[in-house]
């Protein structure tokens, strides 16, 4: 497999700030249909790399392709239109608009089927947002107001903003933390089911949540990959215990 072939290809990837390489030299590849999780010691790296994917943060230097175009190049905006969807580590909700209404104005306009018809709540609309809350297990709250949500609802309603856009690249830092166990479950249970048909890069510490999801796990250290693999092989790897899970 050649690396044109990946969904997403990190090469070379490099960030410094103020001469501190945040991420340095970075390389990695991740297909479709898979799931990603990043591990690795506070202040790896991890959340610039998101950063850098979603154009947050601009590269210093190295390449990020995702179906062929380079996303360093790119703006924040154009990205998303591309079909790159991240979620930071607080929700982003509107606490004052229903579980509906912050699906509703998720909706992408211009690029998919939907947004090609003139933004409206017609019938295919409500079936999607119906979708998308069955998805995220909020069917049954759509007309509350996302403030009564619990803290683990409304990181949930925050992917449910996100999958409505159909991303084909999703990204999610740590969204277990904070949740209750039944939650994490829940939580494992959504990213297996939305996976196939996209891929999806999880930064997590909660190594059980871990082992539910990862088909491969990439462990940062200072900006550079201290392991990659089957979690399996990198949980036994003796310098991911030295550096990460020995502590
Ligand atoms: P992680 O998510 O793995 O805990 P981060 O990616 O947040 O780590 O941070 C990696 C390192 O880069 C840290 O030392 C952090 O202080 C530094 N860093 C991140 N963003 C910036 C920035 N915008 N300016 C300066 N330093 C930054
Ligand atoms: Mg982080």
């Amino acid at each position: 497999m050649s690396n044109n072939d990946f969904v997403l290809s990190v090469e070379d990837l490099t960030v410094s700030f103020d001469g501190f390489r945040a991420v340095d030299g970075l390389s990695f590849y991740v297909d479709t249909n898979e799931l990603r999780v990043v591990i690795g010691p506070n202040g790896a790296g991890k959340t610039t790399v998101l950063d850098l994917i979603c154009g947050k943060t601009k590269a210093t230097e190295g390449s990020i392709k995702f179906k062929g175009q380079e996303l360093t190049r790119m703006s924040e905006h154009e990205i998303v239109r591309a079909g790159v969807g991240r979620k930071f580590q607080t929700p982003s909700i509107y606490e004052d608009l229903t579980v509906f209404e912050n699906l509703e104005v998720s909706l992408p306009r211009g690029r998919s089927v939907l947004g090609a018809l003139a933004f409206r709540r017609d019938a295919e609309v409500v079936e999607r947002i119906e979708s998308v809350a069955e998805d995220i297990f909020l069917a049954d709250l759509l007309d509350e107001r996302a403030a009564v949500l619990s803290h683990g609802q409304k990181q949930w309603l925050e992917i449910g903003m996100l999958l409505i856009q159909s991303p084909e690249l999703l990204m999610l830092d740590e969204p277990v933390a904070g949740m209750s166990l039944s939650e994490r479950e829940k939580t494992a249970e959504l990213l297996n089911r939305i996976t196939p048909g996209r891929s999806v890069i999880v930064i997590e510490h909660d190594m059980k949540f871990v082992k539910h999801i990862a088909h491969k796990v990439t462990v940062l250290h200072q900006g550079k990959i201290l392991s990659e693999g089957s979690l399996d092989k990198v949980q036994n790897d003796p310098r991911v215990i030295e550096v990460y899970l020995g502590h």
